[in-house]
Formats: C-alpha cells, structure tokens, sequence
C-alpha cells in the first residue's frame, strides 16, 4: 500500500544540519498498522510530514497505492491535497468557530467531494463510528478532550482516504480516556480496516496498535517487525530497552567460556556467544526475575544477592528496587511463602538462563552454549 524508500530529509538550524530522516526504508501492506515508535526528536513527525505531503525530502521515494507521489530523482512531489492521505494529530487541531458537523466536513470541501457532502452520509457514518452524533451541532470548546479527539479521529476518516497518518494522537489526554480512545481506535482499525502509521513514544500504545513495530532512533530505522519478533529477539541493546527490557547487567570476561559480573565480588556466569566481545550485557524485564527463598540450594539459571532500596507491596506480586553488584534493577515478582521485603533487607533474586537478551557493543550476541549449571 505504501511503500518508501531510502527516504532523506536534512534541516538546517543555527548552522548546524539536522539529519531528521536519514535513509528510511519500510513498506506497509494493504490494511496494516505500522507503528513508529522512538523518543522525542528522532523524525517520526518529519517520516509523517514527508508523507503526506507537508514536507519535502531531500532523497528517496514514496509510492501510495502503486502511484509514486514523491521521486527526488525523478523531481516529481505531488500536493498534498491529491495524496488523499488523512491525518490525526496530537492537538486535536479542530476549528473552534465551526461546529462539529462542520469540522467534519471540512475535509470533504477540501477535496471538492461535493456528492459526498451533498449526501450527509459520509458525515454521519463517520460521527456514529467514534459516537460523536450526539454533539454534531456543539463546538469543540463545548467537548471533552476525549470527544474533541474522538472528532478529530472522524474528521481524518471522513473522506475515505487511502491512508491514514496518526501523530501521537492520544497523548494529550489523561490515563483513563487514552485508554478508551485506545480502544476505539483499535476497533476501528478492525472494523474499517484502513492502512496507516502510527507515531508514538509510547510502548504500550506501540503493542496495542501495531501490526508491525518500526523502532527509530537519530533518524534511522533500528529495528522493524511485528510486536512478538521485537519483544523475543531484539536486535540492538537500544531497541531491548523500548521494549522494556529496562534490567542490565554487565559482565567482563574470565576465561575459558565464564564471565564475571561488574562489582559482582566475583559471580560468574558460564557463556559461550558466537560473537567476541569485550565485554557481554544482559538485558531482562522487572517481570523476568524470581525472587528465592535465602535457602535456595538449586537454581537452573544466575542467582544473584542484592539489597533492597525500595519496596512497593502490591498484594500477590512485589515490586522491588534492587542493588546488586554495581547494578540496580528492577523487580516485579511474587514473593517466596512468608517472605517480607523492606529497605536494606537482603534479597535473593534468580535469572533462569534462557530468560533475557545478551548484547556486545549495543548489539544482539546468540549464546552457542552455557559452560555449566551453577549452583549455590
Ligand atoms: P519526533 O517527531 O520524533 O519528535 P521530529 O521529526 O519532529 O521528531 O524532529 C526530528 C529532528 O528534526 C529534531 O532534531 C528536530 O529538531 C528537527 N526538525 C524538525 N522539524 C524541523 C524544522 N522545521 N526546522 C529545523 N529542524 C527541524
Ligand atoms: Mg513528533
């Protein structure tokens, strides 16, 4: 459905160039969400803008529906308005002197679609999709922030365009109605089965809207594949972390297949990665870590001694903050029979050893085999 490639936009501030896109490739299918996720300034708005036509880049191409609509060899950078691509942004960028109804027309004027808002059908189908009817006729300072979004999730809708551009939609609204505007959204993707990009910082919002996940950072694309291929194999330690591996551990080589932990006082873990490095990382989620009992005799996997900084009780899990070695991590995990976890108690924590993701340089290493089972 869309297809861009190897994608170049640079800008120029105080003297400086500014890569915002550098080199982006992807391609999204007929009826599939692809989400952008990345922080704050790494070019998901400028991918969006090139896109859709508000931007110009510099490099590359980017065919909708098998029609090119930008070629920067080629010269050719159709207008925006005949891209039919619609848009919904993080300020609901409504027209506050037009009601409702004719916010939501207003794409359709745009396009000259002059049967369609003849009709009125559009108009309403759109309205009753995301439950807007009722307040056709207020303005948008009349609405919630939710409502307000909720029209202008209609108002991008509206004209049937080919493709649909989400910028962070949902990021101005509090806790409770993103994740209902979440779930509309959701089920309007389901229900309409429009194609789009979706742009977000957020992972959870990534996980739930994306068919696919394209992880950027400084203006490239890190790692792209569908949610379940990022969380079980991400690719560089910077993607793992997106995904919540937030845990490291850091580890200097000992010899002979073994690693010993950085102001570990001597723990070490059997590892034999098929890549050399100077030194190997260890990536895991707070939910990854078991908490054992203090006479745990056997363990398949790395057992480490640590001390609590922080304790949060949450009724059948604990959510620990945890100093071990010279790291400090997090855990989420149920507590052994009886046991009571305050500051400064001492807390034994297990990584069993297929959990986790190890990284050498920032980059995925396969572990070829373990040396040992240790046990304490
Ligand atoms: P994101 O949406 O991921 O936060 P942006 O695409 O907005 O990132 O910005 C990417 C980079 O390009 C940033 O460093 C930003 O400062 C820069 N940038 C974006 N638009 C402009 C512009 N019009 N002029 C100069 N720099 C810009
Ligand atoms: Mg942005």
């Amino acid at each position: 459905m869309l297809a861009v490639k190897g994608l170049e936009k640079s800008f120029s501030a105080k003297g400086d160039v500014v890569r915002a896109v550098d080199d982006v490739t992807f391609e999204v299918a007929e009826g599939e969400m692809l989400v952008l996720l990345g922080p704050s300034g790494c070019g998901k708005t400028t991918v969006l803008r090139c896109i859709a036509g508000h931007e110009t880049a510099q490099g590359g191409s980017i065919r909708l529906g098998g029609e090119a609509v930008f070629d920067a060899a080629g010269g050719m950078d159709q207008p925006p308005e005949r891209r039919r691509i619609g848009m919904v942004f993080q300020n609901y960028a409504l027209w506050p002197h037009l009601t409702v109804q004719r916010n939501l027309e207003f794409p359709l004027r745009a396009r000259r679609m002059k049967a369609e808002l003849a009709a009125g059908e559009a108009v309403h189908q759109a309205a009753r999709l995301v439950d807007c009817v009722p307040y056709l006729q207020r303005f948008p300072g009349e609405l919630s922030g939710g409502q307000q979004q909720r029209v202008a999730l209609a108002r991008g809708l509206v004209a049937k365009p080919r493709f649909m551009l989400f910028d962070e939609p949902l990021s101005n609204l509090d806790a409770l109605l993103r994740a209902q505007v979440r779930h509309d959204l959701h089920e309007l993707h389901r229900t309409v089965g429009f194609s789009g990009i979706y742009v977000t910082h957020d992972q959870s919002e990534a996980f739930a809207l994306g068919d696919r996940l394209a992880i950027m950072r400084a203006g490239r694309i890190e790692q792209i594949g569908t949610p379940q291929e990022i969380y079980g194999r991400p690719l560089t330690e910077y993607a793992a972390n997106f995904v919540g591996l937030s845990n490291r551990l850091v580890f200097d080589p000992a010899g002979a297949g073994r690693w010993s932990l950085q102001g570990g006082s001597g723990r070490e873990v059997p590892v034999v990665t098929r890549e050399a490095s100077d030194s190997l990382t260890l990536r895991f989620r707070p939910h990854d870590v078991d908490l054992l009992p203090a006479t745990t005799t056997a363990y398949d996997g790395l057992v480490l001694e640590g001390r609590v900084v922080d304790s949060v009780y949450e009724g059948r899990h604990y959510d620990l903050s945890v100093t071990a070695g010279s790291a400090t991590l997090n855990v989420h995990a149920a507590a052994p029979e009886g046991a009571r976890f305050g500051p400064g108690d001492p807390v034994r924590i297990g990584l069993r050893w297929h959990i986790g993701s190890w990284f050498g340089d920032g980059r995925r290493v396969e572990v070829a085999a373990r040396a040992e089972t240790t046990s304490t």
